[in-house]
C-alpha cells in the first residue's frame, strides 16, 4: 500500500523538529504517567523508589506537588517535583530563591548538563534519558499533543477538497489506517502500563480516564493512581470503598458545614463517618478540590456521577467479570455491564445539595460507553490485532461531539463523519489526523505537509 500513517507521521512530523517535539508538557505526562523504570538513580548514584508522582499542578510553581518516594534506607519523603528538560533549566528559570519551590525535592530533567551550576543539593537529580519504560519516540508520538482539547470555531482546512475529491474507499482506506496507527499508540501506552504497574491497575487507570474524559481525565487519573484497586477491593464494606474514593477525591462535603439534599443526608453522613477513620492516612494523596472542573460539564456528565460509577466498579464480583470481559475483547459482555452501572441518589442527581436530573439517566450514557471500547476494550484485550479489526466491525458507533465534531469541521467540512466512512477506525482516524497535523497548525493550514501527502497518495 506504500508508505504507511506510522510513517507518513515520522516523516513529516518528528523529522521535522526532534527537538522542540521533547517539550517540557511530553516529560511531565511521561511522570504523571510513571511511565520511568521504578526504582531508579539519581544522578548522585542513589536508588530511589517513587510511591506517588504528585498532582499536576497547572498554576505558579513546581510541576508535581505531593511525591513521595523511599530513598536508599528505606526513609519515606515527600515534597514537590520540578520538571525541566536540561538540567540547567532550574538556573535559566530563576527557582533558586522562589519560595514557591521551596518543597521541590526532586529535579526531573532529561539531559544533564554538565557545565551549568546544579540545582541545591537538598533537591535529588534525576535524569531520565536512561530511564524510561518504554521507546522515547513512541512516548513522544503519545504526549505531544496530550493537552489538546477541542477548540470552538473550527473552519474547514485546505486538504477539505482533496478529501473529498477522493473516491470513498479510497478516502476511508487512508483514514482507517491513522485510525489504526491511533489504536496502536493506544495498545502500547496500555502494554506499558500493565509492564509498569500490571493488568488489574492498568484497567483501573484507563477505566478511570475514560470516565474523566475529556475535562476530568488528569484528575481521575490521578485518582486511580492515588487509590489503587486492589487497596480498594481488600476492602469489603462498599461504603468504605465510596468514602475513599470521593474522599481522596477530595470531592465529599462535610455534611455538619455544607448542606446536603435531604435525601442524601443520611448517606452523606455515613461516608463522611467512614471517611473520617481514613482521612489522616489518606492525607497525603488526597487531591485538592480544585483540579475539577466542575462547571463547565454537562450536569449528566458530573464528576460526582462518574465517581457513582467508577465505585459502583469496585465490586469484587463486578470488578472480576468486568477484568475478563476486558481481557477477552468481549464488547457486548463490556457495554452490558457498564449500561448495569447505577447508584440509587446518582442515577437522579447532578449534585450533592439534590439538584435532580431533568429524567433519570444512565451514570454511563450510551456515547461514552461506546468510546470507552475504544479507551478501555480495544487498548488491552488480550487478543491479536486481527481478531480486533474483525471484531470491531460490528462495535456500535456513537455520537459526534467534542473533538470529533471539530476534526470533521476541519478536514471534511461537516461536524459529523460521512456516511460512506462511519466505521470506528475512520472516526479514530479523523481524530488522530485531527491531531497529528491540524492541532500544530492551529490557526492556518500554509505549514502543513498533508495536502502534499495525500497528492502523493
Ligand atoms: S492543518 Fe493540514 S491536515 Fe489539517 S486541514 Fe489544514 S492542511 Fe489539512
Amino acid at each position: 500500500m506504500g508508505i504507511t500513517y506510522r510513517q507518513w507521521v515520522r516523516e513529516n512530523i518528528l523529522r521535522e523538529e526532534p527537538l522542540p517535539i521533547l517539550s517540557e508538557s511530553v516529560l511531565q505526562r511521561i511522570w504523571f504517567e510513571s511511565l520511568v523504570r521504578n526504582p531508579f538513580t539519581t544522578l548522585h548514584g542513589e536508588t530511589i523508589l517513587l510511591n506517588h508522582p504528585g498532582f499536576w499542578n497547572h498554576r505558579a510553581g513546581p510541576d508535581f506537588l505531593r511525591a513521595s518516594f523511599t530513598a536508599t534506607g528505606g526513609s519515606l519523603q515527600e515534597g514537590d517535583v520540578e520538571i525541566h528538560r536540561h538540567s540547567s533549566d532550574w538556573h535559566a528559570h530563576r527557582h533558586s530563591g522562589n519560595p514557591l519551590y521551596e518543597k521541590v525535592v526532586l529535579h526531573v530533567f532529561w539531559q544533564f548538563d554538565p557545565t551549568a551550576p546544579p540545582a541545591p543539593s537538598s533537591i535529588r537529580q534525576i535524569a531520565l534519558a536512561d530511564q524510561l519504560a518504554a521507546p522515547l519516540t513512541e512516548l513522544i508520538s503519545l504526549f505531544q499533543s496530550s493537552s489538546w482539547e477541542m477548540s470552538a470555531g473550527e473552519r474547514p482546512g485546505r486538504c477539505r477538497q482533496t478529501l473529498l475529491s477522493l473516491p470513498p474507499e479510497k478516502l476511508r482506506e487512508i483514514l482507517e489506517e491513522a485510525g489504526w496507527h491511533r489504536l496502536r499508540q493506544r495498545r502500547s501506552l496500555a502494554q506499558a502500563r500493565v509492564a509498569a504497574h500490571g493488568f488489574q491497575q492498568a484497567v483501573w487507570i484507563a477505566l478511570a480516564e475514560g470516565l474523566g474524559f475529556s475535562e476530568n481525565r488528569e484528575p481521575f487519573a490521578s485518582l486511580a493512581r492515588a487509590a489503587p484497586i486492589q487497596t480498594l477491593l481488600d476492602l469489603p464494606d462498599p461504603v468504605r470503598r465510596e468514602a475513599i474514593l470521593y474522599g481522596v477525591a477530595g470531592l465529599l462535603p462535610d455534611p455538619t458545614r455544607i448542606p446536603c439534599s435531604p435525601r442524601a443526608q443520611g448517606w452523606v453522613q455515613n461516608l463522611w463517618n467512614k471517611w473520617w477513620e481514613y482521612r489522616e492516612a489518606w492525607r497525603d494523596r488526597t487531591l485538592p478540590p480544585s483540579c475539577w472542573k466542575m462547571g463547565s460539564t454537562r450536569p449528566n456528565n458530573s464528576p460526582l456521577r462518574r465517581l457513582a460509577a467508577l465505585s459502583f466498579m469496585t465490586r469484587p464480583d463486578i470488578w472480576r467479570s468486568w477484568l475478563g470481559t476486558v481481557q477477552s475483547g468481549n464488547a457486548k459482555a463490556f457495554l452490558d455491564q457498564l449500561k448495569a452501572v447505577h447508584h440509587p441518589f446518582w442515577d437522579q442527581h447532578s449534585a450533592w445539595d439534590g439538584r435532580i436530573l431533568s429524567a433519570p439517566s444512565r451514570l454511563v450514557g450510551w456515547d461514552r460507553a461506546t468510546a470507552l471500547l475504544f479507551q478501555v476494550l480495544a487498548p488491552l484485550a488480550d487478543v491479536s490485532e486481527k481478531d480486533l479489526m474483525q471484531r470491531m466491525v460490528s462495535w456500535p458507533i456513537g455520537g459526534s461531539a467534542g473533538m470529533l465534531r471539530s476534526a470533521c469541521l476541519r478536514l471534511l467540512g461537516v461536524p459529523f463523519p460521512l456516511p460512506d466512512i462511519h466505521s470506528h477506525l475512520a472516526r479514530e482516524g479523523l481524530l488522530q489526523i485531527y491531531k497529528d497535523f491540524c492541532r500544530r497548525e492551529a490557526d492556518s493550514c500554509r505549514n502543513c505537509s498533508m495536502p502534499e501527502v495525500l497528492k502523493h497518495r
